[in-house]
């Protein structure tokens, strides 16, 4: 039985209830964070809280809890969940009203929900055992403001279910100028001529705590040079490597765009450098 966090309460899931006037449902009017954690160690803990306090601040919702409460929840939730490989997802919304209007009380008291679910075990650089991702590409039709991580993923949703229903893994998504931008739910990159090129944090791109991390890892500890500038789709179509980044699948490679293999449609060799030296130094962070 899953035991989740409600509003200051640990219970059962099934007795874990929220009213329908909340403006998380009716407007999707919330921030949310998904943290790994493996055998109860979190991967990059401080900046996925930090990014949320972010959020929460541009939606104006008045709502903190420090990093140590957010961290005993999440410890919390992982000894009562099995301490296995788990995904901690926090959600704060801006809390339920007694009627639905678009402006919001400034006095109503935020929803926080909190639960863990199973992931798969932590990724390995080996090019064999790794899932290899199909891609489809497609405009970004999503809101102008993907920098804040809200709970109000319709336009993703509908981007990651077309791609899905071509066969695929993930949606690489370009924006009027047909740069590249990111995927429905993960930060994209390309490998040209043994360096990394990724686009840079603006309003187009959520700011990921997997690439944060993974491109001072590459700077840090290699000698891969980086790049963050605009990424034409036909860079993304004439790239050496591309690859995709989240929390839930660390760095992974994508060996098929639109149907065209990517490179020599193998998995590639600095991919390898690169889920290994995020794998050696990701609990640092
Ligand atoms: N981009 C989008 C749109 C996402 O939804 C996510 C994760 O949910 C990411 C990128 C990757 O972010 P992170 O590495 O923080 O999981």
């Amino acid at each position: 039985m899953s035991i989740v966090y409600l509003n200051g309460e640990y219970l059962p899931m099934e007795q874990a209830k929220i009213s329908p006037m909340d403006r998380g449902f009716l407007f999707g009017d919330g921030i949310y964070e998904v943290i790994p954690s493996y055998q109860g160690k979190l991967v990059g803990f401080g900046p996925h809280i930090d990014r949320m306090n972010n959020g929460l601040n541009s939606l104006d919702i008045q709502f903190i809890y420090s990093h140590d409460q957010w961290r005993e929840i999440a410890t919390t939730l992982s000894e009562k969940n099995g301490a296995g490989n788990l995904g901690i997802y926090f959600h704060v919304s801006r809390g339920a009203d007694t009627k639905r209007n678009h402006a919001y009380p400034e006095d109503l008291t935020p929803t926080v929900f909190a639960f863990a679910f199973e992931i798969p075990p932590e990724p390995v650089a080996d090019r064999n055992l790794v899932k290899r991702y199909k891609v489809s590409t497609m405009q970004d039709l999503r809101w102008r403001q993907c920098n804040i991580k809200t709970t109000a993923l319709l336009g993703n949703v509908m981007h990651y279910q077309q791609g899905y229903s071509e066969g695929n893994d993930e949606t690489i998504l370009y924006n009027e100028r047909g740069e590249m931008t990111e995927g429905s739910a993960v930060n994209a990159y390309i490998v040209k001529e043994g360096k990394v090129i990724t686009p840079s944090l603006d309003k187009q791109i959520l700011p990921g705590i997997t690439r944060l991390i993974l491109l001072d890892v590459l700077r840090q500890q290699s000698s891969i040079p980086v790049e963050e500038r605009v990424v034409t789709m036909d860079e993304l179509r004439n790239a050496d490597e591309v690859w995709l980044s989240s929390s839930s699948k660390e760095v992974v490679p994508v060996i098929e765009v639109d149907g065209q293999p990517v490179g020599d449609g193998k998995v590639g060799d600095i991919w390898q450098k690169a889920q290994a030296l995020f794998s050696a130094h990701k609990y640092n962070y």
